[in-house]
């Protein structure tokens, strides 16, 4: 059976390995077809496709965009989009607009809650400075040793209601749908699981997503505990929805599940990559 990784991130977004290094190290995992998904960019995915093509990895090229619905982020992952088209590059720079100064925001919260010169540690962690995120300064306040793993940082930091959170409006999800469409590619709802919509609202974004041509959600991720892949392969086959899966791989060590320890897609669904290899 081929194992099929479909949501991984390089140093172009939050992860921090190049994503030359990222396919490598997907592929040392036993993973045989990959897709590289950083947040609201493409720019690794020509290097990304020539290393995966080189170890002898089918390649699926990739995007995970930043969506604000009924006031919370939700993520929508584009698989299979042409990294080249213009409709997807203009929505993905308008997204990254406005990151820098969410960042010195978040910056002077930090200040306030004792963490001076954030802005600054967060840069030192940045691949792309085009893309400053949160993950970048839960790095930093790791290396200033006030905590001692990035999941702490968010559960006393940079989450709603904590020091360091700046809300912010991403895109619209109709909008981000379109950019991923125009690009050819397929919506897939990133892992259901993490929002926190009670059950009206999740079946609402699920109906509405439907409504607007998707029907993909992440079923098996490194966002989901053990017990939620069952939950959404349920969900999946209530909507009729195909199932997608990957690590949400960020960095060696830093994985909640590394790439040969994540499991396969449940039998009773349907992958959202059954008719592409
Ligand atoms: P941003 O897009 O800048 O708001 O950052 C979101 C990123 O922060 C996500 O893609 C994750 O990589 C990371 N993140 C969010 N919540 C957590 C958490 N509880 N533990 C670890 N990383 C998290
Ligand atoms: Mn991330
Ligand atoms: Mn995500
Ligand atoms: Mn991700």
């Amino acid at each position: 059976m081929l194992k099929v990784d479909l949501h991984c991130h390089s140093n172009v977004s939050d992860g921090v390995l190049a994503p030359a290094a990222v396919a490598a190290y997907a592929r040392k995992g036993g993973v045989d077809a990959w897709a590289l998904t950083d947040h609201d960019e493409v720019g690794g995915i020509k290097a990304a496709r020539a290393k995966a093509n080189e170890l002898g990895m089918r390649f699926v090229p990739g995007v995970e965009i930043s969506v604000t619905w009924a006031n919370q982020t939700v993520h929508l992952v584009g698989l299979h989009v042409d990294e080249d088209n213009p409709d997807l590059l203009a929505g993905l720079a308008a997204t990254r607009q406005g990151r820098d100064a969410r960042g010195r925001e978040i910056a002077a919260q930090l200040e306030q809650a004792g963490i001076p010169d954030a802005y600054e540690g967060a840069l030192k962690y940045v691949g792309n400075p085009d893309l400053l995120s949160r993950t970048h300064f839960a790095r930093y306040i790791v290396e200033t040793g006030r905590c001692n793993s990035t999941p702490e940082v968010f559960r006393k930091y940079l989450s709603e209601g904590k020091p360091g959170y700046v809300p912010h409006r991403w895109a619209a999800l109709d909008q981000a749908m379109g950019w991923i469409k125009s690009a050819g590619g397929i919506p897939v709802i990133a892992h259901p699981g993490r929002y926190r919509f009670d059950a009206t609202a999740e079946g609402v974004l699920f109906d509405e997503f439907r409504q607007l041509g998707g029907n993909a959600i992440e079923v098996v991720t490194g966002s989901h505990t053990p017990d939620q892949y069952a939950v959404y392969a349920e969900v999946a086959r209530r909507y009729g929805f195909l199932a997608s899966r990957g690590t949400d791989f960020h960095a060696p060590g830093e994985a909640r599940v590394e790439f040969d320890a994540l499991p396969p897609l449940p039998a009773n669904v349907t992958p959202v990559w059954h008719d592409w290899f």
